[in-house]
């Protein structure tokens, strides 16, 4: 079955195997794997050492967002989220449950947030000391540009978290030139093309140890890592944690390494992206977004008329195809990934697969 979903994502077969072991975190011959790991990552994000530090936790993405809101956002301000898409409104939502106040700025999803409606924004809101801003919007398939954003909100005195977990490793991020951001926060899943398991924020030291003591949570306390860190080192985990999926990570990004790194693994997704947003646009479909605004990650399609999303899942499964079972959009509409180890041929093959589903479904027509 060819995965095209945008987490989790199609992986290689080595990479799947290098978890068929057994680990005891703690043991010697572990933590200098984790401890090369941790610093694999910081290099990829653009951290510098003594000031940046990857922060691990054995959690889904949505956890590192609430343990980054909770770490960084002191109680007394609020941050700031410009709503234009489904993970930013899960930001929203985790924010508040956490207690923390939370602005929000509505945006179109189909279009990236604008660095001047940012600015105008922390104008109205001198309570904001943050903004948190997903990069890929996995909702829809846009993309917000942090480095544009991030000029305003260094301008502005203010903060950044980063929620890159569907734009990590393929979609650049530069923290050496960008000391507003607090933390950048992903997972081993999506676009590094390891198995789920951990999520990691590369974070400023400063930004921590200024933190301490504000999450009001012990399991999610970025700052409490980092202290775990400083006392024990960088090979030391506080909790026990799918330690397998590391060793997997660490086979996928030597992969990643030989495949050239970020700007390689962005170049194929984006080739992949736009073979099928043209693919599916070729068989009649609406796609969710225009060309311009359409992202490497994940390509999203209006439903034709007649369409039953379950229905159009099991035919595609029948192809051979499986995508999400959901959609993320504002509209209704199906999505299907574009990152994983998966290519062109891959491409052209799920708009074969489509184009057959809907032909059993008897919707072309519709399309
Ligand atoms: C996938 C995703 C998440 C959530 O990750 P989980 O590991 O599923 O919790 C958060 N933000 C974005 C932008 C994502 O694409």
């Amino acid at each position: 079955m060819l995965l095209l979903t945008p987490g989790p994502v199609q992986t290689h077969p080595s990479v799947r195997a290098a978890m068929a072991e057994d680990v005891a975190p703690w043991d010697s011959s572990f933590r200098p794997l984790y401890t090369r790991l941790r610093e694999r990552i910081r290099v990829i994000a653009g951290g510098v050492e003594g000031v940046h530090v990857t922060l691990p936790l054995q959690v889904a993405g949505h956890m590192m967002m609430e343990a980054a809101l909770r770490t960084f956002v002191p109680a007394d301000r609020a941050v700031l989220v410009p709503v234009n898409g489904q993970y930013a409104r899960r930001a929203v939502k985790l924010g508040r449950l956490a207690g923390r106040r939370v602005v929000e700025l509505a945006v179109p999803d189909t279009r990236g947030v604008t660095p001047s409606e940012i600015q105008a924004a922390l104008a109205a809101h001198p309570e904001c000391s943050h903004v948190a801003l997903v990069y890929s919007e996995t909702g829809s398939g846009i993309v917000n540009d942090p480095a544009a954003i991030g000029a305003v909100v260094r301008a502005a005195g203010r903060r950044m978290i980063v929620d890159a977990v569907s734009a990590f490793g393929a979609l650049p991020i530069d923290l050496a030139q960008q000391p507003e951001i607090d933390t950048v926060l992903f997972t081993s899943n999506k676009c590094l093309e390891g198995l789920p398991g951990f999520a990691f924020a590369v974070s400023r030291i400063d930004s921590c140890e200024a933190a301490a003591g504000h999450a009001g949570s012990w399991s999610l306390d970025l700052a409490d890592v980092w202290a775990n860190t400083r006392a024990s080192g960088m090979g030391s985990l506080r909790f026990t944690g799918p330690v397998q999926s590391l060793l997997a990570l660490d086979v996928a990004l030597d992969r990643f390494d030989a495949e050239g790194g970020q700007p390689a693994r962005l170049a194929r997704y984006r080739a992949n992206a736009d073979a099928l947003y043209r693919g599916l646009k070729g068989l009649g479909l609406k796609p969710y977004v225009e060309a311009a605004e359409q992202g490497p990650i994940v390509v999203t399609i209006h439903q034709p008329a007649g369409f039953v999303l379950a229905d159009f899942v099991e035919a595609l499964k029948r192809q051979g195809v499986l995508i999400s079972s959901y959609y993320t959009s504002v509209q209704s509409s199906f999505r299907i990934g574009t990152i994983g180890d998966v290519h062109l041929a891959d491409m052209e093959k799920a708009v074969a697969a489509v184009k057959a589903a809907l032909d059993e479904l008897g919707l072309r027509q519709a399309a």
